[in-house]
């Protein structure tokens, strides 16, 4: 049993062991270690509901499920997408289309 856990509505932050743990290490300092606090995300129960929250409401500061603000920010990042365009071999920009029967004796009576 939780304590301070409403059962008829229960909700993920009931459940979040950073609540019985020191909130500084959650907002270290710039330059600061984050590793006490991605210990203690690394065994709580909601860290993947934690982590939702803080992609939906674009949380800036702190750790929320287990991250930092930087790879978060990498997480909502698009993949930069690789070059998907097909090229025909038969058929480069500016090129003649080829001729069947390799008679092109129209194009040199063009002045
Ligand atoms: S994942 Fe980390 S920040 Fe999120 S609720 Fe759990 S302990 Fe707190």
């Amino acid at each position: 049993m939780t304590l301070g856990v409403d059962q008829k509505n229960p909700d993920w932050r009931d459940y979040a062991i950073c609540a019985q743990t020191d909130p500084e290490i959650f907002f270290p300092e710039k330059g600061g270690s984050t590793r006490e606090a991605k210990k203690v995300c690394n065994s709580c129960d909601v860290r993947e509901a934690c982590l939702d929250y803080a992609l939906e409401h674009d949380e800036k500061f702190g750790i929320w499920g287990g991250l930092s603000e930087r790879e978060r920010r990498k997480l909502k990042k698009p993949k930069k997408r690789k070059n998907t365009t097909v090229k025909n071999p038969e058929v480069e920009v500016g090129d003649q289309p080829k001729q069947e029967d390799g008679d092109d004796s129209d194009r040199e009576n063009v002045a």
